[in-house]
């Protein structure tokens, strides 16, 4: 019998697991990917994107996906559950016998004139804004989370003439562990990069008045599509699709999550932050489960952890935390030119293991997550954007 298995989102994780299911060769099993943007856009790299360190921050579907993958260039307008149904923007309806839902997240919405760099369209603006901007032109980045850290330093960076200013209502980087935070203020520092903590950003009005600055950049807090909430599914607080260990949405089986547009419910799995480095293996990890429940077995619980964060400063410095799997940090750190090299690694690495999977089935392997399941504070859930 036929089964049709529809991805929505080709993101990090949507990519991952449509290579994983259409990679395994199941006789019978249709993998639809549906998403609006024409090509795959590495997000990692939209703060380089934005400051014209870099040309381009997309690469082409065909170039990432499996060959089998039948691409849907649309919008999810809307999920029918009970029907098996998604209902796509452009009209049309598409029936699915297993979903996954990996539409990711973006900024939350900014003040008046402030701009997102967080998806392709707005740091195509952010960067014809910064290109325009005559010597002593002023930039204020506004967030605390590494989003708003890199891009800053980026901006300082490739604009010299430029003045830079991150602020942030709490410290920066506040997840990092004290001697990479120390490095990595001084390093900001070094870059240029001007620092007011402590206080928040008045949003009444246009923020660029308040902040004096000619060009802002909205970094802080993030948001996700509604999609999973219209549809009556179990979402949190924000919006994100609130999963099963195995990465079912609560009382959905047909349906799974991966990446920053769902959470994993409950404290066990709470060290799990929005980012790439979770993305990937949910998106595998529920494509692993899709083929198990085609098979007629169990799903197994989704097991992920951390090793390290890397925080780019610019094209020749960088932060990079060594983890414990939760998330924590360990003691380790290194800074310079070697982190720098070794972010930009991780960085390409994340379109080799796309790739990988796409030639091969379960190619893809992740860090495994605590062996004991953790309590972690809230405080390690922060978003990276915040
Ligand atoms: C500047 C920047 C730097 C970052 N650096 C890092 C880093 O160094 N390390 C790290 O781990 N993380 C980093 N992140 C975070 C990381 O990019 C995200 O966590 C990651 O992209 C999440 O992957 P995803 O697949 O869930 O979502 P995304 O990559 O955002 O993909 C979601 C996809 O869903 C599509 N979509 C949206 N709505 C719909 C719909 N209705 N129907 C169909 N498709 C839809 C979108 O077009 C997109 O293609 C960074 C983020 C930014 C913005």
């Amino acid at each position: 019998m036929d089964t049709t298995a529809v991805i929505l989102g080709g993101g990090y994780a949507g990519v991952m697991a449509a290579n994983r299911l259409a990679a395994s060769g199941r006789s019978g099993l249709e993998v639809v990917l549906v998403t609006p943007g024409p090509r795959f856009v590495e997000r990692i790299r939209l703060h380089e994107y934005t400051a014209g360190t870099r040309a381009d921050a997309t690469v082409d579907y065909g170039s990432v996906l499996h060959p089998g993958v039948h691409l849907v260039r649309d919008a999810a307008a809307g999920i029918l559950p009970d029907m098996r149904t998604v209902r796509l923007a452009a009209g049309g309806d598409l029936a699915y016998d297993y979903l996954v839902y990996a539409v990711g997240s973006a900024a939350a919405a900014a003040p008046g004139g402030a701009l997102r760099i967080e998806h392709l369209e707005g740091a195509a603006g952010a960067r014809r804004e910064l290109s325009a901007l005559p010597a002593g032109g002023r930039v204020a980045v506004v967030g605390g989370g590494f989003t708003a850290v890199e891009t800053a330093a980026e901006t300082a960076g490739a604009f010299p003439h430029l003045s830079v200013a991150l602020h942030s209502a709490s410290d920066v980087a506040r997840t990092l562990g004290i001697p990479a935070r120390r490095a990595l203020v001084k390093r900001l520092g070094k870059a240029g990069v001007q620092l007011h903590t402590g206080s928040s950003v008045a949003t009444d009005g246009d923020v660029r008045r308040n902040l004096a600055a000619d060009v802002v950049l909205w970094c802080a807090g993030f948001a996700v599509p509604q999609l999973a909430a219209k549809a009556g599914l179990a979402v949190d607080g924000s919006g994100r699709l609130c999963l099963e260990p195995t990465l079912q949405a609560q009382g959905r089986e047909r349906i799974y999550g991966a990446g920053d547009a769902a959470v994993i419910a409950g404290p066990d799995y709470a060290y799990l932050r929005m980012c790439c480095a979770a993305a990937l293996p949910m998106g595998a990890d529920a494509a692993g489960n899709i083929l198990r429940a085609v098979d007629g077995m169990p799903g197994v619980r989704h097991n992920s952890g951390f090793r390290g964060v890397c925080i780019s400063l610019g094209r020749s410095d960088a932060v990079v935390q060594f983890l414990a799997a939760d998330d924590s940090p360990a003691r380790l750190h290194l800074h310079g030119r070697t982190a720098a090299v070794q972010k930009e690694i991780i960085c390409r690495m994340t379109l080799r293991w796309i790739r990988g999977e796409a030639k091969r089935s379960g190619a893809y392997t992740w860090p495994t997550g605590p062996k004991v399941p953790t309590t972690t504070p809230a405080a390690r859930s922060v978003h990276l954007m915040e």
